[in-house]
């Protein structure tokens, strides 16, 4: 029996290289080696989000990544938080055996709470409470995440915890898949890349259009003219080198520091091998992008599937409580 894995992704539409490179990579990896469920979790985005107009678009243009990047629908389970109302009910359910007190300390809600002080919602404060249904309504063993991610995990580790002490012992608890989430910087070198910030390299961006969009990468401030030695090892430009050219690092480091090269031949390196890598997935998502139902089945098989088990689960976990 394989293992089971969940995780879940905010819908933010197309996907960039951060994504790629720190999460979409992973799932396809790990697809072999496990049972995987993929969710996008569009329920958690409306605690962010006040118009949900493009939701369906965005989920829709996720999935499609997803699957032009190696995702396959018939080895993992993908599909969308809201279709598995089951979700909900568990959220309802643990949120009644989870110490407020655990909620109001965790610091990405009082982050939240600064960057959006105007919609302060109880989804903020309840969010580790949903995200803990999510994954253990699949009974799911092992959870990819980042370093970042960790006391997340911690505290729904702890509500399992406190769920047994209650009830008796239920769920997996969840164990952490460490990732090493590398830290790709914006073009401008000052924040990871991220759709909010805007300023990135979606995966289906045209060879041309990313050729454009790297040459506006800030590289190392210190390098004004060409003839000034670089540093490699602060500039942006290079930090991306190591997924794309890992193979001439050393010789893209050295002519860096010797002016041997200047920056705009160094940045048509990196576009030239970030268009080779990403061919095959641009094909693969020109084909699917002429099948939007196909994205929509998807979805509803993975609902439907992701179903049978959440059903079950709900129905152990009310036995347990005493509503059955
Ligand atoms: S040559 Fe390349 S690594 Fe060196 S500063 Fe310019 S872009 Fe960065």
């Amino acid at each position: 029996m394989k293992r089971r894995v969940f995780s879940g992704a905010r819908p933010t539409g197309r996907q960039h290289l951060g994504n790629y490179l720190g999460a979409i990579q992973n799932y396809v990896a790990l697809q072999d080696e496990y049972e995987c469920i993929y969710c996008v979790v569009d329920v958690h985005a409306l605690t962010s989000l006040e118009n949900t107009g493009e939701l369906q678009k965005n989920i829709h243009e996720m999935v499609l990544d997803w699957l032009a990047a190696g995702l396959d629908p018939g080895k993992s389970i993908i599909f969308a938080q809201s279709h598995v109302p089951e979700v909900m009910e568990l959220h309802t359910l643990l949120s009644m055996v989870t110490p407020l007190s655990w909620l109001l300390r965790v610091p990405t809600f009082k982050e939240k709470v600064k960057l959006q002080p105007h919609n302060v919602n109880y989804g903020l404060v309840g969010y580790p409470v949903l995200m803990t249904a999510d994954i253990i309504l699949y009974k799911a063993e092992v959870v990819p995440v980042g370093e970042d991610q960790v006391p997340h995990l911690e505290l729904a580790r702890e509500i399992v915890r406190r769920f047994h002490y209650l009830f008796g012992d239920t769920f997996p608890e969840p164990e952490a898949k460490l990732t090493s989430f590398p830290l790709i910087l914006r073009p401008d070198g000052k924040e990871k890349m991220s759709k909010q910030l805007g300023n990135d390299i979606e995966l289906a961006l045209s060879p041309q259009e990313t050729i454009d969009r790297v040459m506006t990468a800030v590289t190392d401030p210190a390098r004004q003219y060409r003839s000034d030695p670089g540093h490699p090892e602060i500039c942006n430009v290079y930090s991306l080198h190591h997924f794309f050219n890992p193979l001439r690092l050393d010789e893209i480091a050295r002519q860096c520091r010797s002016a041997e090269i200047g920056c705009v031949d160094c940045k048509m390196l990196l576009a030239t091998a970030i268009n080779t890598t990403l061919q095959p997935f641009r094909e693969q998502r020109a084909k699917l992008a002429t099948k939007p139902k196909y994205i929509t089945d998807v979805l509803a098989d993975g609902a439907l599937r992701a179903r049978v088990i959440a059903r079950e689960t709900i129905k152990e976990v009310k036995q347990k409580m005493g509503l059955l």
